[in-house]
C-alpha cells in the first residue's frame, strides 16, 4: 500500500482509505461488506462504504489500498504475557510484535503464569494481578491493547478477594486448575464469585502442562462451568474426542481452540460446533508464549 500525509496539524485526524479489494466485517452472519472505502476521524470509524459515497474532505491521510484486504484486528483469546513484550520462561521477546505482524490487535490473558516465582499466597497473587492489569493498561507492546491481571485461584480465596480484585479493576481470571484449585466443587463455586462481581472466566482444559498443573477432565470442566472452555483441543494435551464432545453438548459456553494445542482435536472440535450450528462459541487463541 502507499499513503500520503497530506497535514499533520494537532486538530483531528481525518483518514480515507480508498481501492480495498475486499473488506471483511468480522460478523459470521456478513462476512464480506459491500464496500472499498473507509473513513475514520481520530481514530473511529465513520464510514465503510462505495469510494463515490466516502466524504474526503479535510482527510489529513488518503490511503490507495491497491486491492488489498481489510479485516478487523484478530483478538487473541489465550495469552501468558509477563513484562510487556518478555516473557522469561521461554525467554521469548518480541512474541507480542510477531502477532500484530499477523494481524492481532488486542489479546487476553489466561494468567501471567510464566512470572518467575509467581506468589500462590491470596495477598500476593492479588497483588500481582492488580499489578499486570496496571502495566498492560499503562503500555501497550508495539501498540497491542492486552487485557492482563488473570489470578489463578488458590483454595484459601474467600469471596471477599473476589469483590477487592473487581473494584481494583481485575477483569479476568487465569485458567482454573494453574493454580490450586482443581477440583468442580470448589471451582464452580469461586467462578460463580467471580461471575457475580463481572470477572469473566476461563479454565485449563486437559492434560497438565507447566508445573503445578494438572489434569482437568470434562466433568471439572462441565462443573466449573466457566465462561470460557479454555484451549478445549489441550494445551498442549488434548482430552479423549468422547469427552471434547461431552463439553460441547454439555453446556453453552465459549469453545476456545489454541494453536499451541493438538491440531487434530482443534478440528474435532470444530466440527462438532459446526454440526451442533453453534459455530458463534468458538474463538481463537494461541497460548502463546508457547514453550510449557
Ligand atoms: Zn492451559
Amino acid at each position: 500500500m502507499s499513503h500520503e500525509t497530506a497535514t499533520q496539524a494537532a486538530g483531528p485526524q481525518k483518514i480515507v482509505i480508498r481501492n480495498l479489494g475486499l473488506v471483511l466485517s468480522g460478523a459470521l452472519e456478513n462476512p464480506i461488506l459491500d464496500a472499498d472505502a473507509i473513513v475514520a476521524v481520530d481514530g473511529r470509524i465513520t464510514f465503510i462504504g462505495r469510494g463515490k459515497d466516502a466524504d474526503g474532505e479535510g482527510a489529513t491521510t488518503i490511503i490507495d489500498a491497491k486491492g488489498s484486504a481489510l479485516a478487523p484486528g484478530l483478538i487473541d483469546s489465550h495469552v501468558h504475557p509477563v513484562a510487556g513484550d518478555w516473557t522469561p520462561r521461554q525467554n521469548q521477546l518480541g512474541w507480542i510484535d510477531s502477532n500484530l505482524n499477523g494481524g492481532v490487535t488486542t489479546m487476553i490473558s489466561a494468567g501471567e503464569v510464566h512470572t518467575p516465582g509467581r506468589p500462590r499466597d491470596v495477598i500476593g497473587l492479588k497483588a500481582l494481578a492488580i499489578s499486570a492489569q496496571r502495566q498492560f493498561a499503562n503500555f501497550r507492546p508495539s501498540g497491542v491493547k492486552v487485557h492482563a491481571g488473570a489470578p489463578c485461584i488458590e483454595p484459601e480465596m474467600s469471596e471477599q478477594d473476589f469483590k477487592d480484585l473487581a473494584d481494583a479493576g481485575v477483569k479476568l481470571l487465569g485458567e482454573v486448575g494453574l493454580g490450586g484449585v482443581k477440583d468442580g466443587p470448589t471451582a464452580r463455586r469461586m467462578v460463580a464469585w467471580a461471575r457475580k462481581y463481572g470477572i469473566q472466566s476461563t479454565i485449563h482444559t486437559g492434560g497438565p502442562s507447566i508445573p503445578g498443573s494438572g489434569l482437568i477432565d470434562k466433568d471439572v470442566v462441565l462443573e466449573a462451568d466457566t465462561d470460557v472452555v479454555g484451549h478445549i483441543n489441550g494445551g498442549h494435551t488434548a482430552l479423549p474426542d468422547t469427552q471434547i464432545r461431552c463439553i460441547c453438548e454439555g453446556c453453552r459456553r465459549g469453545l476456545e481452540i489454541v494453536h499451541n494445542g493438538n491440531e487434530r482435536a482443534a478440528l474435532y472440535a470444530l466440527r462438532t460446533a459446526i454440526e451442533m450450528k453453534q459455530l458463534e462459541r468458538v474463538i481463537l487463541g494461541t497460548d502463546a508464549p508457547a514453550g510449557s
